[in-house]
Formats: C-alpha cells, structure tokens, sequence
C-alpha cells in the first residue's frame, strides 16, 4: 500500500455483496483503490442453503453473515446499506433510493437476479419465490401452516387442499424442496401430528420441460426423478402451469386444489439493471464482452447472475451459479488492477468445477467434467463443498452439527411459523 490517503484513491463502486460483489471487493484489498460496497440488505446470503431455511433445517444466520463483519479489517473498503434506485453513466454515478449520489472510476454491477413470473406477477402473491430471505421465511411459514390446518380441518376436501404442496420448476431449486419436504412428512413431522397423518401430504413437482434437472446429464435426471419418487413426489415434466390463485393451481389440463404454491421455476436481471440503458437479453441480464465489461463501457462491469457472458466452448450463456459468480468478480478486479498497472485486460474464462444438486437426507447427483455420481457419495461431495464455501467459521461448524442431526435423527428444528397467517 502508498502513503497517499484512501481518500485521494481511484473510486470503485460495487453494486451487491452476493457471491460476485463479495468476491470482487476482496479481492481488490492490496489494490491502491477505495472501494465502496453498497448493498440494500446488510449481509451477504448463502442462497445455494436458502432452501434449507425454507424446510427448518437450518436458521438465518446460518446462512449468513452481516458485511460489515467481514470487511473489518479491509482498510480500502467502506459497507454501505443503500438501495441503488439508477446509474447515470454519463455522469459516472449512481443514485439511491435514499437520495444520495454516489461518484465511481470503476462501477461493478453485481446485483443478481429476481424472482421471474414469465409475465404474471399477480401470481407472486401466491406462490412465494426462493431469492431473499424474507422469501424463504415465507415458504416455511406456508409449508408448516400446511400441515397445521390440516390438523385442524374437519373438511376432507379442505384438509387435502392443506395436505398438497406444489412446487413449480423442475430446476436445482423445485428438486431440493421436493426433496427436503418428502423427508419432512415421511420422517420429520411422523409423530407429532393426530388428526392426520404427514405421509399423507402430497407433493406435486411441475415443469413444462422434458425432464427436470435439464443441465445435468439425463441419467442423473432420471436418478433424481427415481429418488424423488422414492420419497413419495409426484414428479410431472411436460406441464406447463396456465393459472395460480389463493388456493389452486392449474397446471396442464388439471385444476389442483393447494393452499401452498412455491415457485423455483424463473429469474430475471434485477431491475436497476435496466436503468443503465444497455443492451439486455430476454431474461433482463446486460450483454457483457470478453473482458466482462458492457459494451462500449470498459468502467462497468456486469458480474454473477445479471451478467449475459457468451461462453464460446458451450456457445451459450454462462448459467447462474455461484461458480461464476465468484470467478467473474475476481476477474474484475484483476482488470481493474491491470488498468491501474497500465497492463492489457486479459479476456474472462470460465473454469467449470462441476454442478451438484442434492434431492434429501444421503441423496444427491453430482457430475464433474465426465464424472457422474448419485447418492450417498454425492451427498458426500455436496455437503463438503458446501461447508467449504459456506461464508463465516461458526456458520461452517453450525451448519455441519445441523445436518449431522437432520441425517441421523431427521432433526428440523427451525419449524417457527413467523408472520402473518
Ligand atoms: C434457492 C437457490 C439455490 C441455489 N443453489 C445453487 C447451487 O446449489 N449451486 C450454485 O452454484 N448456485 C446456486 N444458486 C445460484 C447462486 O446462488 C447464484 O448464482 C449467486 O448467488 C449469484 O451471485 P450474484 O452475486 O450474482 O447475485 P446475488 O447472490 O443474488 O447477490 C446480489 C446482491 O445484490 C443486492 N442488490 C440487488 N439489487 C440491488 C440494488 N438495487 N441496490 C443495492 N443492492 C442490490 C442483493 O440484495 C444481493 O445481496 C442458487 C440460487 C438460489 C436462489
């Protein structure tokens, strides 16, 4: 580091402390720049667990870890807990909904995706997506009060509206609440109800595609679709949802009678990504060139989930995981770095370390280059890498006694039902 105070320092502004501002801001530490992190909430959030929150296995603050904690020790840094309302790209700032204006040499936009009702957004007052955690405090508040009105309900009909679960999207997200609600009403909840019996429930898995898990190979799809099935969810591929109300769902030529809809099955850009005026694909995502700056913007980068990366050696966009998240917001700091250095920008790549998805207690697919696993070993793999990416050493060793009580005892201990009914 110089003498000169940060104060004086070249100016980069990072929009977002998911995976890929996190990673950008620290990786700028011994870079002579003043960084600004500027995120709405105050904490970065662990979304790849967010389901696991959803279905009581594990709490909040398991999942994540406040800002401000982990950058205390990075001088160069300041945490802001604003909402950036508009990027103003001429005049190289920024605007909060709180009225401030703040000024950038470098901009980094890492402000994700939202949730996506393909046009009808009536339907998120039903069916609750999984990107916040106020979304997943939502879902388990509709899965637990499923399972109490039913107790309570003297109405067959009724009680079997209470009693079916419906998860739209066959993706990673639908397949880890399928999975972790069969295991709730199969083990979890079997003795504690009297009226009626949990194993009753039924859980409808919907996705309009051929099969779910679409990015894995089919015969993982197929283990997963057996899994699942084994578990007691009535997987259903080829049905596209038409309708979703307060207490139905229609979905392929049937009307279903639910009182708890989640929705796993689309994302967007989030929205101030349109107030920079660039070009965006149809998912609301900013096209990004090979350095992983906008077009004709070599100040802004797009970094993570908002970001449209072509990737040349699958010739489509780089999918949304944390992976890329993670690799795009170094890489923007490396440039950033490189420019002040007077060094040539060296192109993004992408280095592919695998995908996993887990379907319950021992279960989960995992496919590495031409490696393919299922079950336990895979369980295996998923939760340690995990543990290892999981953010915060208490979260690392929580989250590990959790999952060692939910495998050996079915243990959910987050069953609280906050809210409002
Ligand atoms: C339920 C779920 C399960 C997943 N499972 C996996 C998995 O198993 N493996 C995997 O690799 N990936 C998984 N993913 C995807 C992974 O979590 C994302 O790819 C990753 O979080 C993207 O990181 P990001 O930094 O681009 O965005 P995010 O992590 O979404 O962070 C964006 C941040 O920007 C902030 N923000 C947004 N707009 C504004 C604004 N206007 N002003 C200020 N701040 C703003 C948000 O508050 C948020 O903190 C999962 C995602 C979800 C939702």
């Amino acid at each position: 580091m110089s003498d000169r105070p940060v104060s004086s320092l070249p100016h980069v502004l990072i929009v977002g402390s998911g995976f890929a501002g996190l990673n950008c801001a620290q990786a700028l530490k011994s870079v002579l720049v003043r960084v600004t992190l500027v995120d709405r909430v105050n904490f970065h959030l662990f979304q790849p667990l967010l389901y696991e929150v959803a279905t009581a296995a594990l709490g909040v603050d398991e999942i994540a870890v406040t800002t401000r904690l982990l950058f205390r020790r990075q001088r160069n840094l300041a945490v802001h807990m604003l909402t950036i309302e508009t990027i103003d790209i001429a005049a190289r700032c920024a605007r909060t909904t709180e009225g401030h204006t703040i000024q950038y040499d470098w901009l980094v936009m890492a402000p994700g995706t939202v949730t996506d009702y393909f046009g009808h957004r009536e339907w998120a007052t039903h069916a609750p997506g999984l990107k916040t955690v106020e979304d997943a405090i939502a879902m388990r508040r509709r899965v637990l009060l499923g399972f109490e009105q039913a107790e309570s309900e003297l109405d067959r009909e009724r009680r079997r509206a209470h009693l079916t679960f419906v998860i739209v999207g066959g993706g990673a997200t639908g397949v880890e609440l399928a999975g972790a609600i069969g295991e709730m009403k199969n083990f979890t909840l079997r003795h504690e109800f009297r009226a009626i019996d949990p194993a009753d429930a039924r859980i409808l898995l919907l996705d309009a595609g051929e099969r779910i898990l679409p990015n894995f190979a089919p015969e993982l799809s197929g283990r997963a679709r057996g899994d699942l099935e084994r578990l007691g969810v009535d997987v259903r591929t080829r049905t596209l949802v038409t309708d979703v109300g307060p207490d139905y769902i229609v979905a392929g030529d049937a009307r279903i009678a639910t009182s708890c809809v989640l929705w796993g099955a689309g994302t967007r850009g989030a929205p101030v990504l349109a107030s920079l005026g660039l070009p965006l694909d149809r998912q609301g995502r900013v096209r990004v060139g090979a350095d992983g700056t906008a077009q004709g913007h070599g100040e802004i980068f797009v970094v993570g989930d908002g970001a449209h990366f072509h990737d040349a050696a699958s010739d489509a966009p780089l999918p949304g995981v944390a992976q890329v998240a993670i690799q795009m917001g170094r890489h923007a700091a490396r440039c950033i770095a490189d420019d002040l250095a007077g060094r040539p920008r060296q192109p993004f790549r992408y280095l592919d370390r695998g995908k996993l998805a887990v379907i319950g207690r021992g279960r989960a697919v995992c496919e590495i280059g031409p490696f393919k696993l299922a079950g336990l070993p895979a369980w295996l793999i998923w939760a340690f890498v995990h543990i290892m990416f999981l953010v915060g050493f208490r979260n690392r060793i929580v989250a590990m006694v959790e999952w060692a009580r939910t495998y050996f005892f079915q243990h959910r201990g987050g069953r609280f039902i906050i809210g409002d009914r």
